[in-house]
């Protein structure tokens, strides 16, 4: 069976450290051919849309991962117009890359333990198995550990890579990742307070946040 591919959600708002070694981390782990970052167009479950417009979010992302052939960006949810469901995006990846070609979804611990609440969320499975980083700053997960995740789900979650190279979707495995407690909500309380955020995103990241003075920075 052919090589998976990586899809990686999420708003990054902005992109940071924690978000580029999880989907370097996954793509050994997992021996994904390419890692796409999939930036939200308007998040549906937040009370707020994005802090960064959507360009903006879509450019920092690819001064992130230049320089790394396996990483992509594909703005599509960002383009759409509506709410952006991870369900719809799927959907058209699995027309794209046919009916065997195995496709994983990146997540970390706390987006997952929140899936069933998800547009459509029976049938993300039916899509894409899931790959579960655990998040260093994940308060439920050092809880409750694997019992983060919503019982309905138990019978998918395997031990096994096999499981995920020899089928299409379906399963979900987590992976104990390098802890990395950074968070965008952390990067953005610390340009509020006129703080440093060098070292918790790469440079050219920093650069453009301070250049389009973006989350209350300054130039
Ligand atoms: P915010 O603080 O604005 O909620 P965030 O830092 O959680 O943002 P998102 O863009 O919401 O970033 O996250 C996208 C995905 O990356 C989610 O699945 C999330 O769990 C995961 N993720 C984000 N930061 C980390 C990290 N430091 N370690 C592991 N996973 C992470």
């Amino acid at each position: 069976m052919a090589s998976p591919i990586g899809l990686f959600g999420g708003t990054f708002d902005p992109v940071h450290f924690g978000h580029l070694r999880l989907a370097a981390e996954l793509r050994e782990a997992f021996r994904l051919e390419r890692v796409v970052f999939l930036p939200a167009g308007h998040p549906w479950q937040r009370s707020r849309d994005t802090y960064a417009g959507g360009a903006e979010r879509v450019r920092m992302l690819e001064l992130a991962i230049a320089g790394e052939p396996a990483f992509r960006v594909d703005d599509r949810e960002v383009r759409r117009e509506g709410p952006s469901y991870t369900v719809d995006t799927l959907e058209e990846y699995r027309r794209e890359a046919g009916p065997q070609a195995p496709l994983v979804f990146l997540c970390g611990t706390d987006a997952f333990a929140r899936v069933e609440s998800w547009h459509r969320w029976e049938s993300l499975f039916e899509l894409a198995h899931f790959a579960v980083a655990v998040r260093a700053d994940d308060p439920g997960w050092q809880s409750k550990g694997p019992g983060a995740i919503p019982k309905a789900l138990w019978p998918r979650v395997t031990m096994s890579l096999r499981d995920i190279l020899d089928a299409p979707a379906g399963r979900i495995m987590t992976f104990a990742m390098t802890p990395i407690a950074i968070s965008s909500t952390a990067i953005r309380a610390l340009l509020q307070s006129s703080s440093s955020i060098r070292y918790l995103t790469p440079d050219p990241v920093v650069d453009f946040i301070h250049q389009h003075q973006l989350y209350g920075s300054s130039a």
